[in-house]
């Protein structure tokens, strides 16, 4: 080779070579996109942090859409359609989330109850028309609601409804277990730094890029958005907050949230604001944070007790902050 021509080549290695290296440098990238009726952000940093953000983000989509209960292709809207004594198949994965939201049921006392349904359907919060039912049809139609009447059958996967007109919403714990599935796709593609947000709904993967735990605000509740009353530094783990400000609307003055008892089939009212709960499961941490939202601080106590390494923070109607 020649002067010349090795000159050639070394100068097209230097320029191919900083191209190629890009692909092996660590970086950060962000999604954001809206499904689960939420808000999603992503932060992910790493090598593969292009893809590992996309697949994160295409997971997430995945599990909106097999919890969508309106479309007919979906799973739980053949379920939500079934007449009592019927035994529906449904997948293995969505079996497993309703057999877990039972037995998070079993140990809130009822708290957290995803066939609230037929009563969240009528106050319809969250919809262009929200309003409030007569309480003659708030009684109606709890008595097509209980956890403990379903009946779940692990063998076939099925699930059975003990009264007509039951029906099944996983809203209360969908971006919990999404987040779940979504760190976990993370970490497999060697992330060791994230931050997912899912309306509220936070897994913290690792730690910041800087090496620090991450911080997450919690939101003083109606409040400007990013006005906080607390931050928790955490690694690897979850911290969702249930609110009564996240959505609501208001009638004759009064307010009505979407966090429902279901002792009465009315917007709780249990003394507090907003209820955050930080432990390493995302699913738990977002049925529990409903669950303790509607058993107001004596219920956060007991819940504590029940559920081992979990953390609850409550933000009560009198802007005090009890931590459990
Ligand atoms: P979250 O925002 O996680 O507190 O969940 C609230 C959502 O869960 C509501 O929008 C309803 O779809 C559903 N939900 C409301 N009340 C309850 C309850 N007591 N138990 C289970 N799910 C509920
Ligand atoms: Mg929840």
């Amino acid at each position: 080779m020649n002067v010349k021509k090795y000159l050639t080549v070394l100068v097209a290695a230097a320029i191919v070579l900083p191209a190629a290296s890009c692909a092996f440098r660590e970086k950060t990238v962000k999604r954001s996109d809206f499904a689960l009726n939420t808000l999603i952000n992503i932060t992910v940093t790493g090598k593969s942090a292009d893809s590992a953000a996309d697949a994160a983000l295409a997971e997430i989509k995945r599990i909106d859409a097999l919890m969508n209960t309106h479309s007919s292709k979906s799973a739980l809207y053949a379920l939500n359609c079934a007449s009592a004594g019927e035994r529906v198949r449904v997948s293995a994965e969505i079996f497993k989330l309703i057999k877990t939201s039972a037995q998070i049921s079993e140990k809130t006392g009822g708290a957290f109850d995803i066939t609230l349904k037929p009563v969240a359907d009528l106050w319809a919060i969250g919809t262009e028309n929200p309003r409030v039912p007569q309480s003659g049809e708030i009684l109606g139609a709890l008595e097509k609601t209980g956890y403990e009447n379903m009946i779940l059958n692990e063998e076939d996967c099925t699930v059975e409804f003990k009264k007509d007109g039951m029906q099944i919403d996983l809203g209360g714990i969908a971006k919990g277990y999404a987040a779940n599935r979504a760190a976990e796709i993370l970490k497999n593609a060697g992330i060791k730094s994230a931050l997912l947000d899912l309306g509220g709904n936070v897994y913290a993967v690792g730690q910041r890029s800087d090496g620090q735990r991450w911080r997450v605000g919690l939101q003083t509740p109606w409040k400007t958005r990013g006005e906080y009353f607390k931050t928790v530094s955490v690694s690897d783990t979850s911290v969702v907050t249930s609110g009564a400000y996240e959505r609501y609307f208001e009638d004759n003055s009064e307010i009505y949230h979407h966090i429902l008892n279901p002792e009465n089939g009315y917007p709780s009212k249990s003394g507090i604001q907003s209820a955050t709960v930080i432990c390493t499961d995302s699913a738990l941490a977002d049925a529990l944070s409903t669950a303790v939202f509607v058993s107001g601080s004596e219920g956060a106590r007991r819940i504590a007790e029940n559920f081992d390494n979990v953390k609850i923070i409550l933000y009560t109607d009198d802007g005090e902050i009890l931590e459990y």
